[in-house]
């Protein structure tokens, strides 16, 4: 039976000579697989539908049990144009959505599906609304983390439960008061720092606006989320590398 589901294109991959498979992210049945058969013939009609980043009305037969499928049309529901034109947007929602495929399992087991679309389609609104990536990203990853259960305890010294909290480690999962920070080799942070960074976790996507009006940057913060979803996901995010790169000079 032909249905027709909105999907944010998460990845493309090469197939065979003029194939690629896309990997999305829908609302009714979380991650899915399509073939896109002929896709890189320069005739395609859908290649201009299955770019990364984008979301497309995708018409296929579902057949329950399948994570695999052929695409029969795609057509682009949101391109997020602004964001495909600039080099720090562009690798910001990459990170995004390469973070969505690495942490959704293929199948329509999977809770929280219509959760984790409407996250990721907000992270990419966002950013096509040229809002500040760094925080745009971390709002992202604190609410997907949270979402796993593996939110930064940003409240106490996640060892000995202090409330005067001097450091963060992405290892414990969480602040440190001076004696733990101390006992770990850890090193401090100031006031302020641990502030911001209680902000951009607790900020998540929904009180983007809040977390912006401070005025702040927001990239360490980013990279300490990242260190977090990396030890305790037990994932490598490429795209965050390239994404680092850009403000590494
Ligand atoms: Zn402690």
């Amino acid at each position: 039976m032909n249905e027709t589901v909105a999907a944010i294109i998460l990845k493309q991959t090469d197939y065979r000579e003029a194939d690629v498979i896309i990997s999305v992210l829908t609302k009714e049945y979380g991650k899915l697989s399509f073939v896109a058969s002929g896709a890189r013939k320069m005739k395609s009609k859908n290649a201009g539908s299955i770019m990364p980043c984008t979301i497309a009305d995708i018409q296929f037969d579902h057949k329950p049990g399948k994570t695999m499928f052929r695409l029969k049309t795609a057509r682009t529901r949101n391109l997020f144009r602004a964001l495909h034109e600039d080099l720090v947007l562009s690798a910001a929602a990459s990170a995004a959505c390469e973070s969505a495929d690495v942490l959704s399992l293929a199948g329509e087991e999977e809770e929280n599906s219509d959760e984790k679309y409407e996250l990721l389609e907000t992270c990419l609104s966002y950013l096509n609304e040229k809002k500040d990536p760094d925080l745009v990203l971390c709002g992202y990853l604190a609410e997907m983390m949270d979402l796993f259960g593996i939110l930064p305890d940003v409240d106490e010294c996640v060892r000995c439960g202090s409330l005067k909290v001097s450091a963060f480690s992405a290892r414990e999962g969480g602040f440190l008061c001076q004696d733990c920070a101390r006992q770990l080799d850890v090193p401090l942070r100031s006031p302020l720092d641990l502030k911001r960074l209680r902000l951009a976790v607790k900020a998540g996507l929904a009180h983007y606006d809040a977390a912006a009006a401070t005025g702040e940057n927001f990239h360490r913060e980013l990279r300490d989320l990242i260190s977090v979803l990396q030890l305790h996901a037990g994932i490598e995010i490429r795209a965050f590398s390239f994404y680092n790169r850009l403000f590494d000079h």
